[in-house]
């Protein structure tokens, strides 16, 4: 995107670059957000004055530490577990926790630095972190996965609680291994509390927190059309992934009555020519989350659909209205984007956190796509966490009803937040532009207010 600031942003990125040039995710979302955030700062000096910007890019802490385990043979095993504590300006730290073979620093340091401005988005007092483990759950047997939550949360337990940071799920933690941790945290700790969230709904989880990132996302993407006089009834679109925030993206898709064409896996994608209905997503939820199996095996039950290894949703071979990305970090590239843009596509709704490289969103927004990126289209996970920790607090259960109209109130406001701050004289919205500012004022201002810290 050309932009007067421009030598600017290179020389900021050039000294965030000499510090860590090898952590290329967390330099990607940094740039993605000095892109809007520098012009801005510029129009607003107070910022400049506090050095908001190099303060806000380093994590108030990190944890690493050794995650010892022992498999079903009696063998010792070894991963590496890790906690960024990236700002607490605004509230304690809030983000999740991954479990995936690809997690790192640098990956773990963008998901906490994109947190920051998600929380903020919220309006919920929830500050920046995120954390994981190098550790793959795929194969592994229950009691190997009990046994490193444990463990990992052993050592976590040292730096995290209700009032400090509340981590929640991710890629590769869901309920089960949220109940694995919470149960050692309350053993070392002798202490029920909301330390973590997306809970069990009998001991303290939120209803509608399973759902909340893949309803919120649609919800966001309704809002988007509901401003141009448009909505998701009778739109094709493309998802991938198919984990938590697919099968819910897809749930919400089906009752507001849009044609699902497509989920998928890190082994290919399937093509539904007729769309998912709600008896293959319910196959799709068993599949995922009680058998633990490929994604192939939906074309195997249903022989009206294809599998295509190897590829991603992007590829599949019919129109498409709206792509809904809820698998992983840049899967959506410049390639694709050209291919959906070929195939008709009018928006994008990042499900999942930064799935869609810069060269893709460039392409989007050149040819005048409607785009929401993540911090904005996903945050409605971490705002249910943040309703979540309310009710532990009040000890008190809201409904499912109750939980739902505030996710959808939060979603509208996110929205509008984004229009406040991205629309510009020609009435366009840069949704990208609107959520970073709209996310940095918050928690920009709570740093100024609270002195060098
Ligand atoms: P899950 O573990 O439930 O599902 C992840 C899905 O993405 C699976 O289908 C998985 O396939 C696929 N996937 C993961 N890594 C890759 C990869 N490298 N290549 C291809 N496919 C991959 O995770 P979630 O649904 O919870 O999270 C998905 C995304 O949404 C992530 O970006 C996450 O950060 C983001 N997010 C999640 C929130 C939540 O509340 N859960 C909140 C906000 C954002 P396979 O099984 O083959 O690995």
């Amino acid at each position: 995107m050309s932009n007067k600031y421009q030598d600017q942003i290179d020389a900021f990125m050039e000294s965030m670059k000499a510090r860590g040039a090898h952590e290329v995710e967390f330099l990607q979302a940094v740039e993605e957000v000095a892109e809007t955030v520098i012009p801005f700062i510029a129009e607003h000096p107070k910022y400049e004055e506090h050095n908001i910007l190099e303060r806000i890019v380093e994590p108030e802490r990190t944890f690493i530490f050794r995650v010892p385990w022992m498999d079903d043979n009696g063998k010792a095993r070894i991963n590496r577990g890790y906690r960024v504590q990236f700002n607490s300006a605004i509230g304690p730290y809030k983000g999740g926790l991954r479990f995936h073979p690809s997690v790192n620093l640098s990956i773990l340091k963008f998901l906490g630095f994109e947190q920051i401005f998600k929380n903020s988005l919220t309006t919920l007092p929830m500050g920046g972190g995120k954390g994981g483990a190098d550790f793959d759950p795929k194969g592994k047997s229950d009691s190997e996965i009990m046994r490193f939550c444990q463990s990992f949360m052993t050592e976590l337990s040292k730096f995290i609680g209700p009032n400090t940071d509340v981590p929640a799920g991710d890629i590769g933690v869901g309920g089960r291994e949220i109940g694995f941790m919470f149960g050692q945290y309350k053993r070392i700790r002798n202490e029920f509390t909301g330390v973590l969230t997306g809970k069990g709904e009998n001991w303290g989880g939120s209803l509608v927190r399973p759902e909340a990132t893949g309803y919120g996302a649609i919800y966001f993407i309704q809002n988007m059309l509901e401003r141009i006089g448009d909505n998701i009834r009778g739109k094709s679109i493309a998802i991938s992934g198919s984990g938590n925030v697919a099968q819910f993206a897809i749930e919400k898709i089906l009752q507001l009555g849009g044609k699902v064409l497509s989920v998928s896996d890190s082994s290919g994608y399937i093509f539904a020519p007729d769309g998912i209905h709600s008896e293959h997503l319910d196959f799709l939820k068993d599949l995922k989350n009680v058998k633990r199996g490929r994604i192939d095996e939906m074309a195997k039950a249903y022989p009206d659909m294809e599998f295509y290894e190897g590829e991603r949703s992007w590829n599949v071979p019919t129109n498409v209205d709206i792509a809904v990305p809820c698998a992983t970090q840049n899967e959506l590239n410049e390639e694709d984007a050209k291919k959906l843009i070929d195939k008709g596509i009018s928006v994008v709704g990042e499900g999942a956190n930064m799935p869609c490289t810069p060269e893709a969103i460039e392409q989007l927004y050149e040819h005048k796509i409607i785009f929401a990126p993540g911090k904005a289209a996903n945050a409605g996970g971490v705002a249910t966490s943040g309703l979540e920790m309310s009710q532990n607090s009040l000890r008190l259960s809201w409904s499912r009803e109750e939980v739902d109209d505030r996710l959808k109130a939060i979603m509208k406001d996110i929205h509008h937040q984004c229009v406040k701050f991205g629309r510009s004289d020609d009435g366009h919205v840069d949704y990208v532009k609107g959520a970073n500012l709209a996310g940095f004022v918050k928690v920009a201002d709570a740093m100024i207010d609270q002195g060098i810290v």
